[in-house]
């Protein structure tokens, strides 16, 4: 074991040599035993160090509990790339949202950095079986590691978890018990079986490789912003970013990330932790009620209801006001998202950034999307989202029925000897022919043009023609008569105004339903020009309030 680290109690500070199957305080008993370095020699030599190394996750390998700078277990876990949301950013006004692409681990989430570093402190101590209870991705980055460490894992994962992740989870050799219970449930059979057995458990919080494994997360975000923004100009030379956000179960993330802070701090090189911005799922949120009533505890939920078993912890316990005492201190805050949001942002994320995610990563995004709404999230704050998960065999319940479209060719194009047919082109045809509702764009500003065509397009299906002014607008209406036009008001020359006048004067476009949007204030005049000849006002930005989207709806039929 390396010495240069100690555990030490969180409750009487203790202080002991670490031990990986010895998970209490020797003096006091309690389970919470964190990590401590030596900071003020790390403090001068990190710097230099880390100039040299490569960007995985063993690059702070003097800041973890193992004494291998490079396991041989390695596959290049940590080290991901921190992607800039531009079109996201400016659909809700904030110019440095990222995304942290936990998805370029070895099994596509951040719970590689946890198999990883765990497998490795096992394999130090020459521990041959381990036991850990999960809802997927857990059981399936320690299946991973345990296969290339050759250490026997039992997963105990809830009846929940979708049948594709027991499988993968079964190839790597783990074995697999599936609890019909719930995820806390399955915690408790999962701890007793070890128990029974002598064996490691992975207890979430409670287990100091792992929240240790969580820190490499923020060292790498903070690392990143530091490179890509510069140095903050608080005279510390890392940059915190104002916001860390995370879909949230046992919320060992934020708590990994928190310690990594802390560290950053002691070392002198950064100012605070950042804000929290924690989501959870609508059906299982114990944390975000607790957070509203101002309250230092959670009250379990018995009976999550929710359809993303990731995100499925009822009984958050210590974790809960752990977090609760950071976030009174250094701010955050705790929002919930539905399943229905979750998809909804599944979708824009994917169609305007080209980022598929779980449906538990949606659940962050969803909250961004709220919080950014709300003026919570600054259109200057620097986010990053904890963007971790498997893309999953996309469920239909997702997409809906009209995401498919199919092609009957002729018998004649079958045949590779004849030429290309009438009868193929006719086909191909049938694809242009069904009918979508069509809307014109009419702005000015072609940034303004690009980004609301990819929200709407991110919407539904929608045939799209855009006007750079109002003089083309006007003739883009008489022409190809579109089922609604969305109309910048402010443009130079023939301006929002004349193009409703004069398409209302003209009986062939006098119907077309019209949604204005305004970047300012309206006087009383520009207000009466409008009465009466409009569908709605809408500020500009607000595309993607669930009101316009009922409206555009309303005006299609
Ligand atoms: C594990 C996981 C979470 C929740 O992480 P915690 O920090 O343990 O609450 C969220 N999203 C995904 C995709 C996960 O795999
Ligand atoms: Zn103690």
């Amino acid at each position: 074991m390396p010495e240069d680290f100690v555990a030490q109690c969180l409750d009487c500070g203790h202080v002991q040599a670490f031990d990986p199957l010895k998970t209490r305080c020797r003096v006091c008993g309690s389970v919470w035993l964190t990590a401590r370095y030596d900071y003020e020699s790390l403090s001068t030599i990190l710097p230099t160090l880390l100039r040299q190394r490569p960007f995985t996750l063993w690059r702070y390998h003097e800041l973890l509990p193992v004494s291998e700078p490079q396991p041989a277990i390695s596959m290049g876990e940590g080290g991901t790339p921190l992607l800039h949301l531009r079109r996201l950013g400016m659909m809700l006004k904030l110019e440095h949202l990222y995304f942290k692409d936990e998805r370029q681990n070895p099994t596509s989430s951040f719970k590689d950095r946890q198999a990883a570093v765990t497998i490795a402190v096992l394999q130090e101590a020459g521990l041959t079986e381990m036991v850990v209870a999960s809802t997927g991705n857990v059981a399936i980055a320690y299946a991973a590691y345990a296969a290339r460490a050759g250490i026997k894992l039992w997963a105990f994962v809830t009846s929940l978890v979708p049948a594709e992740k027991m499988r993968e989870i079964a190839l790597y050799g783990a074995q697999v018990i599936k609890v019909s219970g719930t995820y806390d449930e399955t915690k408790q059979v999962a701890a007793e079986f070890a128990r029974q057995r002598g064996l490691y458990l992975d207890q979430g919080a409670k287990s100091l490789p792992t929240v240790e494994s969580m820190k490499t997360l923020a060292f790498e975000i903070s690392e990143q912003l530091t490179e890509r923004l510069g140095a903050p100009g608080t005279g510390f030379p890392w940059r915190t970013p104002t916001w860390f956000v995370q879909a949230v179960s046992g919320a060992l993330g934020p708590l990994g990330v928190y310690k990594a802070y802390d560290e950053l701090h002691q070392m002198g090189f950064v100012e605070r932790p950042p804000q929290m911005a924690l989501i959870q799922s609508e059906g299982c949120a114990p944390m975000v009620h607790a957070w509203r009533q101002g309250a230092r505890e959670a009250e379990p939920v018995r009976k999550p209801r929710t359809r993303i078993a990731t995100l499925a912890t009822g009984t958050p316990g210590r974790v809960y006001t752990l977090l609760y005492d950071r976030m009174s201190a250094y701010g955050g805050t705790f929002t919930a998202a539905s399943d229905e949001e979750a998809a909804r942002a599944m979708h824009i994320l994917a169609k305007m950034e080209g980022i598929s995610v779980e449906p538990a990563t949606a659940v962050a995004v969803a909250g961004v999307i709220k919080l950014a709404r709300e003026g919570v999230m600054k259109p200057d704050d620097v986010i990053v989202i904890n963007g971790t998960g498997h893309t999953l065999p996309i469920e239909s319940h997702l997409l809906g029925n009209r995401w498919l479209k199919s092609v009957s060719l002729p018998q004649s194009a079958r045949n590779a000897e004849a030429p290309l047919s009438e009868g193929l082109s006719a086909a191909l045809h049938t694809l242009q022919t069904r009918s979508v509702p069509h809307i014109a764009i009419v702005d000015d500003h072609e940034p303004a043009r690009i980004l609301l065509r990819r929200v709407l397009q991110s919407l539904g299906e929608f045939t799209i023609s855009e006007a750079s002014n109002g003089r083309e607008a006007i003739a883009l209406a008489r022409r190809e008569h579109p089922d609604l036009i969305l109309l910048d008001l402010m443009m130079p020359e023939t301006d929002g105004f004349e193009v409703i006048e004069t398409l209302r004067a003209d009986p062939a476009t006098a119907h077309i339903p019209i949604i204005a949007v305004t970047a300012k204030a309206l006087t009383p005049e520009e207000r009466r020009r409008l009465s009466g000849r409009i569908e709605k006002l809408m500020p500009k930005g607000e595309f993607l309030t669930d009101e316009l989207l009922d409206e555009i709806r309303a005006l299609l039929g």
